[in-house]
């Protein structure tokens, strides 16, 4: 098996990173379940001698991943929001970072709880504007950390231009691609230093396994990284890594399914008459249409709709029968979710009012079963309002 120089994206998907076994020529990189490794003789060894520092089912994904991502190097953490904390020490206290608004209540907290502790500051703006992004930019800022589409309202930012706006002040920059995943779009491509994800959503895609990773480009972050996984130690098992792995081969089949079944139902949602607004980048009623269609391919597994209060939302969320009500997103299977109350509930009201997290608000995480199901599921429900 030898990746060609220049294979397509599922073909990537598949072979990146992964070698037969060399110990049986196992076609699956095995589970190595393992916290040390023998030396032959004192200093002789096989380039493994501790399971926080190296492991091969580890390693393996993470070459997978930087393929796919179109990084040169990857580094797996036990969660998304572990991943986000090693790229937070690349920074030193007095550091300041600009950051999408509407990011990801998880990173908001880490950020405001956690790392202003050390001495980092953050500027929260609307990074859809490339003017609010360059006047939130000080001498002290080192990081643009962006994320795109945005949780739940699906705000898009543009990243060849917010790359471009970030680079002419000397600030790198991160994204947050687990709500697109790297099938949808690739941030690198668009001049982006690190792309961080949760591989907990789309990449394992099968809602059973919880992980993180970072990708890189530049010599100095993949140094530091590195070291930091090491250091740190927070780092993704052997099993989690072999599920990811699994689930990374099916990723474009998968987000082909989810992009289709969630242009179905936004259609539907659009046309209901109980439906007050429909958040989703594919319909050209959505602000950032064009956007969408330049730099995403497909627009994604995520959908939010508002029914005009929070009875209405209620009698929706308790009457789905088909999706089941959780926090998550990423799966197979399709989750509803009231972003108000579930994955939004420790951000301030007023600031989720601002950011368009109103109580009328339902997101669906659109799986990959039968859309006809999933329609039929929501008509009954709606029915119910
Ligand atoms: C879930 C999620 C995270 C955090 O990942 P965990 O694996 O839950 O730690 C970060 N960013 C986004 C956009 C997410 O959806």
């Amino acid at each position: 098996m030898k990746l060609p120089e220049h294979a397509r994206f599922s073909t990537i998907c598949i072979h990146a990173g992964q070698a037969p076994d060399p110990a049986t020529g196992a076609i699956i990189t095995p589970i190595y379940q393992t916290s040390t490794y023998v030396q032959e003789a004192l200093g002789v060894h096989k380039g493994y001698e501790y399971a926080r520092t190296q492991n091969p089912t580890r390693a393996a994904l993470e070459a997978n991943v930087a393929a796919i991502e179109h990084g040169r190097a990857a580094f797996a953490f036990a969660s998304g929001m572990a991943a986000e904390g090693a790229v937070m020490t690349l920074l030193q206290s007095g550091d300041h970072v600009v950051v999408t608004d509407n990011t990801y209540g998880g990173t908001y907290r880490l950020f405001e709880q956690v790392l202003r502790k050390y001495g980092l500051d953050f500027t929260y703006v609307d990074t859809s504007s490339l003017d609010e992004i360059e006047r939130a930019i000080r001498p002290s800022t080192k990081m643009l950390f962006l994320e795109t589409p945005t949780n739940p309202v699906l705000r898009l930012t543009d990243l060849a231009g917010a790359c471009q706006v970030a680079h002419r002040h000397g600030v790198f920059v991160a994204v947050d691609n687990t709500f697109a995943s790297p099938y949808v779009q690739r941030p690198i491509g668009f001049g982006a230093d690190l792309v961080v994800h949760s591989t907990t959503k789309f990449l394992n895609g099968h809602s059973d396994s919880v992980g993180g990773i970072v990708v890189a480009v530049r010599d100095d972050h993949i140094e530091w990284l590195r070291f930091v996984q090491n250091a740190e130690g927070a780092i993704l098992g052997p099993m989690d890594a072999w599920l990811v792995l699994r689930g990374t081969k099916t990723l474009p089949i998968r987000m082909e399914r989810h992009n289709a079944n969630a242009m179905v139902l936004a259609e539907y949602l659009a046309s209901h008459p109980k439906v007050a607004q429909v958040h989703y980048p594919g319909l050209p009623s959505h602000p950032q249409h064009e956007l969408a269609r330049r730099q995403m391919c497909g627009f994604g597994g995520l959908i939010s709709f508002r029914v005009g209060s929070l009875e209405r939302a209620r009698a929706v969320l308790n009457g789905v029968e088909l999706m089941a009500l959780a926090e998550s997103l990423g799966g197979v299977e399709t989750l509803i979710s009231h972003p108000a109350t579930m994955t939004h509930a420790s951000v301030p009201a007023d600031r989720r009012q601002r950011l368009g997290i109103t109580d009328d608000l339902i997101r669906i995480s659109v799986g990959i079963e039968h859309v006809d199901d999933l329609r039929d599921d929501l008509a009954q429900a709606l029915d119910r309002v």
